[in-house]
């Protein structure tokens, strides 16, 4: 693909679709014009065709170079209107007022084919308004992690933001060595975070604040408008979606890892993956980030820090919900404090379902936290335990009995476990078959994320990658000629550290 950086910007019509601009068109301090800038040798090393249908995107006839110029950001695709979007941010609990798309640009929206918006970003794609003292590129490494990461949540049914493609650009970037460079394409319901909702609250500028949640009420949450107050209703939903999302993540042993407030999309999808990563053994304190010296973002913290978050957002809002403050601040209180019990309701029903269980009664949280506790005791692993649960619900001997350590403990746990299964009506091999489809066969596991990440960064052997992005988009299926992705760590193979790689 050599000569691509002298496909001249807009030089020939590069059509994908129909781009639209409604962020674009809000008051000129929410965003800075900013094309991208163009790479030296851009060669794409994965594009994501399902998702280009699922888009309604035009890349089909699209002849690879084109495709490969657009994601480089070395070509605009018809119709662009480039963006770098502002926003504000609590970075590990200290605000920043300013801080913004420092590497990303919007290129524009498309109506997929369900009728939603979606952004078209890239990511790593030169230097913006709010680069600071960055270089706006991205690392390869960060970029495949992403993508695999991501498109993973995606397969395990957790609302989060997308990959479209990723392209190396033939130009290093200076970490504390010099890395190859990429970009990738992230596709968002909206690119909206909690700190940009801080931004314009932090300048005392109400008046941007109330466009915004208008903005966020026609694109997101288009019931909140019919309410009596439409901005507690937008508060109250926000906070809906993220106690689901939160649940999701500990249903699955995720751990986000930099949950700022510039982190946490008020569309209620996952965003920004940097050092998130999946638990193998279950410890609920567990920490992967480098920069997380104290474990505010640990795997148990996850939802208290959503509300912490939330709390911002609510902050933001307050003026706008009525015309008394003590008021306005009662309400919000009260929105945010119904942040646990969503939280509670959305995790246990999370469990019931990886329980096999259809019909709930009172001690199922108990009878979920003791299966915890246990496994936290012998380190179990959390994916393999809840896949293996589920076989042998016959009376044969159960696979997970032999994770554990303290088979006592585990024996007293599963007759409990068979004892309440039983109050239900409902067929062994149905149950076993609704756990399959609960608890998955394969997620990204660190040592094989770092595994086929290094075998593309150092080798430029692309295969590994191509391979486990094939099996984690098929989670729930037993794959013996790829067992190795269902294992977990080999002692002295875990992964017990992840850098943010910025
Ligand atoms: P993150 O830790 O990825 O959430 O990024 C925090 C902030 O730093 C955001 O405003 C990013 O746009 C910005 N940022 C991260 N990496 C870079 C980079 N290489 N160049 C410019 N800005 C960056
Ligand atoms: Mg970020």
């Amino acid at each position: 693909m050599k000569g691509m950086a002298l496909l001249n910007l807009n030089a020939a019509p590069l059509s994908i679709g129909a781009l639209t601009h409604s962020f674009a068109s809000m008051p000129a301090g929410f965003y800075a014009r900013q094309a991208p800038s163009p790479v030296a040798d851009p060669a794409m090393v994965v594009f994501n065709d399902a998702l280009a249908a699922e888009l309604s995107l035009d890349t089909v006839s699209c002849p690879l170079e084109a495709l490969t110029a657009i994601f480089a950001g070395n070509a605009l695709p018809t119709g662009a209107d480039p963006i770098a979007m502002a926003y504000a941010g609590h970075q590990f609990g200290h605000f920043t007022p300013q801080l913004g798309d420092g590497r990303a640009i919007l290129l524009g929206e498309v109506i997929d084919r369900a009728g939603s918006r979606r952004d078209i970003q890239l990511k790593g794609a030169g230097r913006t308004a709010f680069s600071r003292g960055g270089d706006g590129r991205a690392a390869l490494g960060p970029v495949l992690r992403e993508y695999l990461i991501s498109e993973a949540m995606h397969a395990l049914g957790v609302p989060t933001t997308r990959a479209l493609a990723a392209v190396t650009t033939g130009e290093a970037v200076l970490r504390d060595r010099p890395l190859p460079g990429a970009v990738l394409t992230r596709i968002a319901a909206s690119n909206i975070r909690v700190g940009t909702f801080q931004y314009f609250a932090a300048r005392g500028d109400y008046d941007a604040v109330e466009a915004l949640a208008d903005y966020v009420i026609d694109r997101h949450y288009a019931d909140a408008r019919q309410a009596e107050n439409p901005y507690l209703a937008l508060l109250e939903a926000v906070v809906a979606r993220q106690a689901s999302l939160v649940a999701r993540w500990l249903n699955l042993g995720f751990v986000h890892g930099v949950m700022n407030t510039d982190n946490m999309a008020v569309s209620g999808e996952t965003i920004d993956y940097g050092p998130c990563a999946f638990i193998d053994a279950y410890d609920p304190a567990t920490v992967f980030s480098s920069i997380d010296d104290y474990g505010r973002y640990a795997f148990k913290n996850q939802p208290a820090m959503a509300q912490w978050n939330l709390t911002r957002f609510a902050e933001t809002l307050v003026p706008l919900l009525g015309d008394d403050e003590q008021d306005n601040i009662a309400c919000a209180t009260r929105a945010i404090m119904g942040f646990g019990a969503a939280f509670d309701n959305a995790w246990l029903a999370g469990m019931r379902c990886k329980l096999g269980l259809t019909i709930a009664e009172d001690g199922d949280r108990a009878l979920a936290q003791s299966l915890l506790a246990a496994m936290h005791k012998d380190a179990v692993d959390f994916t393999l335990c809840f896949r293996m649960l589920g076989e042998g619900l016959d009376g044969a001997s159960a696979r997970a009995r032999v994770l554990f350590q303290d088979k006592d403990a585990f024996d007293h746990w599963r007759e409990a476990w068979h004892q309440r299964c039983a109050r239900e009506s409902m067929p062994v091999g149905l149950r076993a078959a609704s756990m399959r489809a609960e608890n998955p066969a394969v997620i990204p596991r660190n040592h094989i994320v770092e595994q086929v990440l290094a075998a593309a960064t150092r080798q430029g052997d692309y295969a590994p990658f191509h391979e486990c992005l094939g099996v984690l988009l098929d989670p729930y299926t037993d794959r013996p000629a790829h067992a190795r992705y269902a294992e977990p760590p080999a002692p002295g193979q875990s992964i017990l550290r992840t850098f943010c790689g910025t």
